[in-house]
């Protein structure tokens, strides 16, 4: 028998969805994708996930009232995750945004937080909470803060997909860890999927979740997208212990200052090498040479160490925490994956083909919801979700 393939990557991770499908009898799901490369397998790749990280922010507030439902509902489900894959990924720290009161991201994340009724704590006139809970923060005099503190925060993105693949395990699903070089479907009309170090998979449906990667490989079952493939350059400071105790309250963060110059950090988060690490990452407009359009120029970027004018990166951070004493800083790349509408395409190509991709630089912490929604229209055809299912429809090129 055929199985159902899902074709890689957290948002097919939908553990809710996987739970109906394994206890569906006779339909067999498998999830096909490779593990994040070692140092050693880095320069044979040119396939990459956008979650090989350990800080992604999680919010429900956004300027995007659709993202807002998709997030609530993804982060509502995050300790579930949690227990029964025995995997944490999730802290609760707060997200902060700030910026000038008359900001038109500030004054839309009001709009959107009064549409879904998302809980903000606004810190304008609270100058002395704010300073006795952020001493280390310089906000400009014309700056307010918003504070998502009921679930705001951020999540470990490789721990989530860690801990959705350990509960799609559990639940039946195959995991097999390789690389899709080739789909095509039989004139039966079953799909034959092909693998580079795996051999073939013969399945009904498929779900195609391949992040920025999708079209760059021979994938004639899906049409071109319209989707933008942007370099993205991260700076991590290296922090001294004492820095890190100095800093210990501080939440997620997105702030924004003048002329579309904004950045996100993420407070000190514990890497695998064991030190601690504060993360930022520029906002800011987007600008030709930005766009990757080939397997190549992706891979190359992400084996390069991206955007070296990081002066700027600095400046910032020092703004906003004086003093910031860090012991080194480097750099890593990402690349993000965007739609003109700013939001996910999650639609069916073909009753048997589904694709769901493009997180728009913020698809994360919601990528549970989109992966549910996407996994049950695969399987049942129907759209489970108070969102309009034309939010997400896909553009073709
Ligand atoms: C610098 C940076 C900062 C970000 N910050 C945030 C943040 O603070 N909060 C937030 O919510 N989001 C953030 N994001 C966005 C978030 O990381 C992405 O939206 C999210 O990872 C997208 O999930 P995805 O599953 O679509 O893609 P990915 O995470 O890229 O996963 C796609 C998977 O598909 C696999 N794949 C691709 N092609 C193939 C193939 N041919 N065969 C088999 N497998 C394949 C890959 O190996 C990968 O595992 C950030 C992104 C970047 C780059």
């Amino acid at each position: 028998m055929a199985v159902e393939v899902y074709i890689v990557g957290h948002w097919c991770g939908s553990f809710e969805a996987r739970l109906q499908a394994a206890s569906a009898i006779r339909i067999k799901v498998c999830l096909v994708g490779p593990a994040e490369p070692t140092p050693e397998e880095l320069q044979k790749r040119d396939i990459f996930g956008a979650h090989y990280d350990e800080g992604r922010i999680t919010r429900i507030l956004d300027d995007a009232p659709a993202c807002e439902v998709l997030s609530q509902h993804s982060i509502s489900r995050y300790r579930e995750l949690e227990k029964l894959s025995g995997i944490n990924f999730y802290e609760p720290v707060g997200c902060l945004f700030t910026g000038p009161r008359n900001d038109k991201f500030i004054r839309a994340c009001i709009a959107s937080s009064a549409v879904y009724k998302v809980p903000l704590v606004k810190m304008e006139g609270n100058e002395e909470t704010f300073k006795r809970r952020y001493p280390y923060l310089k906000l400009e005099s014309d700056e307010v803060a918003l504070l998502d503190d009921a679930v705001g925060g951020h999540i470990s993105p490789r721990n989530l997909v860690a801990a959705q693949k350990r509960v799609a395990h559990l639940q039946g699903c195959h995991i097999i860890e390789s690389v899709v070089c080739g789909m095509e479907t039989q004139s039966d009309g079953i799909h034959v999927v092909e693998t580079e170090s795996k051999g073939e998979i013969k399945a009904k449906r498929l779900l195609i979740a391949t992040g920025g990667f999708v079209n760059l490989k021979n994938m004639s079952v899906l049409k071109p997208l319209v989707v933008k493939r942007l370099k993205e350059t991260v700076v991590l400071f290296k922090l001294p212990e004492d820095e890190v105790q100095r800093l210990s309250s501080m939440p997620s963060m997105i702030s924004v200052r003048d002329n579309n110059n904004g950045a996100y950090i993420l407070p000190p988060i514990k890497y695998p090498d064991g030190q601690y690490y504060l993360k930022f990452g520029k906002l800011r407009a987007q600008e030709d040479d930005d766009e990757l359009k080939t397997l190549e120029e992706l891979r190359e970027w992400y084996l390069s160490d991206g955007d070296s004018e990081i002066e700027t990166y600095i400046q910032f951070i020092i703004d906003l925490i004086p003093g910031l004493n860090f012991n080194s800083l480097s750099r890593r790349t990402c690349v993000t994956c965007n739609t003109p509408s700013g939001l996910p395409y999650i639609d069916r190509v073909s009753p048997t083909v589904t694709v769901a991709v493009a997180g728009n630089g913020k698809g994360a912490k919601f990528s549970d919801e989109v992966g549910r929604i996407a996994a049950h229209f695969s399987l049942t055809g129907k759209w489970d979700s108070e969102l309009s299912q034309g939010l997400f429809e896909a553009t073709y090129q």
